[in-house]
């Protein structure tokens, strides 16, 4: 067993902006889970580095974004059970001056540090990615490998979700969870209790997340997707939403991710006030870490002069 399944903490939040109201809010700290392998990505790895070795595959090659929290898990992940890891970027820029990148990038940063190697590829080609052509010439570079999908997102990822939520965690009524690619809730969904309901917050634009949580969920019917949160799309970025992030910081001591909790908890709140959830209701948001973009996002916002996260 690489990872073992742990329990992470809840805390209750106090929060100025949803005093007496009449729901309670709590967050599970799921991004306390390991210093590096963070989040929902430690839940998303976990069956996929016991299914690679299984397979006898001593390389993973995954795809992200230059800021990606998964490229930064799984070269932890590889770091740590001595797998090779190769990361499939998109940006074939990146790759022109790799020492700039390097520095101007703390997320490449550390997955280099960590022994990650890259393979800088156009928009376009990244865009083809798992095409059988595309993945047949990564084997011919690189050899054989264990192939995880952008975001870590597949069966054993839901498999490892589904453990996100526990027993105890039956005395909740709303499950709040922000997404990417959908794999997390699945996982969440596929674990609720019949009375609880789960809630998405997608991240970024799209109709598709529907469709994608309907390949991996067994058959509830208990959940939503909200999609009035993603503040332009991904990894944008508004002051309101910059300012939210350090008030919150500053009246919990929880610190949020610019990309994916930030826009939650800032959905979650704003629901509160509207009044959306019935008196007495618990609502359980979901930390799924991501902190490691904090440093990457701060850089882009002081480049452009606007207010960072503290
Ligand atoms: C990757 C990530 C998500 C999205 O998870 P999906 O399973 O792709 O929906 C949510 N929150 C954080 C912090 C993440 O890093």
């Amino acid at each position: 067993m690489f990872l073992e399944n742990k329990n992470s903490r809840i805390q209750q939040i106090h929060f100025s902006e949803i005093e007496n109201r009449d729901v309670t809010l709590f967050i599970k700290r799921e991004d306390e889970l390991h210093p590096f392998i963070s989040g929902n990505k430690f839940r998303k790895l976990k069956y996929n580095l016991e299914e690679s070795a299984k397979q006898n595959k001593s390389t993973l090659l995954t795809f992200g974004g230059a800021y990606s929290n998964h490229i930064a898990a799984t070269a932890a992940a590889g770091f740590n059970f001595d797998f090779k890891t190769i990361g499939v970027i998109r940006g074939h820029e990146l790759g022109n001056n790799f020492a700039e990148t390097i520095q101007n990038n703390p997320t490449l940063k550390f997955a280099s540090a960590h022994n990650m190697q890259f393979e800088f590829v156009s928009r376009a080609d990244y865009r083809i990615k798992t095409s059988p052509e595309f993945i047949a010439s990564l084997k011919e570079k690189f050899g054989d490998f264990y192939l995880i999908p952008e975001g870590g997102t597949n069966n054993f990822a839901v498999k490892g979700c589904e453990e996100i939520l526990t027993e105890e965690d039956a005395k909740y009524d709303f499950i709040c969870c922000a997404i990417g690619t959908g794999g997390t809730i699945s996982g969440i969904i596929n674990s609720l209790k019949s009375h609880q309901k789960a809630i998405g917050f997608p991240a970024l634009k799209g109709d598709f997340l529907q469709h994608e949580i309907n390949k991996y969920i067994l058959k509830q019917n208990n959940w939503s997707l909200n999609i009035n949160y993603h503040f332009g799309g991904y990894a944008k970025v508004s002051e309101e939403l910059i300012t939210f992030i350090n008030k919150f910081k500053r009246e919990t001591k929880i610190p949020l991710d610019p990309i994916y909790t930030g826009k939650m908890v800032f959905g979650i709140v704003d629901l509160i006030k509207n009044g959306f959830f019935e008196k007495g209701s618990k609502i359980l948001a979901i930390h799924t870490g991501g902190l490691q973009g904090i440093e990457g996002m701060n850089l882009l916002l002081k480049k452009k002069n606007l207010a960072q996260i503290v």
